[in-house]
């Protein structure tokens, strides 16, 4: 048989002018970070991970404390050997991928598992406001989506090997503007709850539209469990009754005024009693009786300039009275349509 190489040069030749020419199409995708070597003796985030990890895997006899010790390599070594592994204790890139090998997700988790992954999300990568519960709810999901934003995957809220690698290994942490705005509409509601110094100051007995339960509390409380915040059908002319979803944004910036300001008090958000066609009404709206130090009753009546600089310079777009956050006497109003992170 005759063999001719021109063919062959020719498709090389091919080959390497589409290289030059579309040359991302051959670009291989920035590599995964190594796993780590973890073993007698280590400690930290990833030890607490695999001791978790390993629990998952059948031996809940391990206590997770962060120390890697003789329980722990005795058990590395017994979850070794049930895969077919060397059984030398030392936890690096064989046995890493096998512990790994579980894809968690909201719809389907394994509590130790998933406490692996929040316990690496809260205190590796700085997501504070993570609970290491072993439930992967929304909040999870949110902060899970966060972390692949921040390493460039494929942000689906499902931690697969590709996510595991880059939590175990040296992943990025996400922007610290961007935690609460990863959260969810309800967990948003439940970290304010969950504030000792936000305080709801509505007189709820006043007849001002509360009084048929429709008070900033329960408003908060009812977007906690996921559901629409009721208003007041007190006065049919000025109350419009039904129901309203509070503004994520507006959540948020009630966050961010108290971790600057401190002390919050929450007179009003879509319930009482306000002119028809308010901004409360559409959920967007807020009234405060003090925020810090900044008491409405005390401070002269019209824009709070100091406060309004804070929510305009953090990116978030107010409405009403110019873009205020405005001083009605008795309280500050706020009304927030957009935020930038
Ligand atoms: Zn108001």
């Amino acid at each position: 048989m005759k063999i001719t190489r021109k063919p062959l040069a020719f498709v090389l030749t091919l080959v390497m002018i589409l290289s030059v020419l579309f040359g991302s199409v051959f670009q291989v995708s920035a590599a995964a970070p190594a796993w780590p070597t973890v073993q007698s003796g280590s400690s930290g985030a990833n030890v607490y991970a695999l001791q978790y990890l390993i629990n998952y895997w059948g031996y809940n006899t391990i206590t997770v404390d962060g120390d890697f010790g003789s329980n722990t390599t005795t058990a590395v070594k017994n979850f070794q050997t049930k895969k077919g592994l060397t059984s030398d204790g030392i936890v690096g890139t064989n046995s890493w991928t096998a512990l790994t090998n579980v894809t968690q997700k909201t719809s389907s988790y394994s509590a130790n598992a998933t406490k692996a992954i929040q316990y690496l999300l809260k205190n590796k990568y700085g997501m504070s406001s993570l609970a290491v519960d072993g439930a992967f709810g929304s909040g999870t999901e949110s902060a899970v989506k966060s972390f692949q934003t921040a390493n460039s995957i494929t942000a689906d809220g499902s931690v697969g090997p590709a996510t595991w690698q880059y939590l175990v290994g040296a992943g990025k942490s996400p922007a610290a503007s961007s935690s609460y705005s990863n959260m969810s509409l309800a967990d948003l509601a439940k970290e304010i709850l969950k504030r000792s110094n936000i305080k709801f100051t509505y007189d709820a007995s006043a007849a001002s539209g509360r009084n048929d339960g429709a008070n900033a509390y329960n408003c908060m409380v009812s977007t906690s469990k996921g559901e629409p915040a009721k208003l007041s059908a007190y006065k049919a002319n000025v109350c419009p009754g039904g129901t309203v979803y509070l503004s994520k944004n507006l959540l948020i910036s009630i966050l961010m005024l108290n971790d600057k300001y401190g002390q919050i008090g929450i007179n009003c958000l879509a319930d009482g009693h306000h002119s028809s066609g308010s901004n409360h009404y559409k959920g967007i709206a807020a009234d405060f009786s003090y925020v810090g130090s900044y008491n409405s009753v005390s401070q002269p009546v019209g824009d709070n300039s100091t406060i309004t600089t804070f929510l305009k310079g953090s990116g978030f777009t107010l409405t009403d009275w110019s873009g205020t956050f405005y001083n009605e006497g008795n309280h500050y109003h706020v009304a927030i349509t957009a935020y930038t992170p």
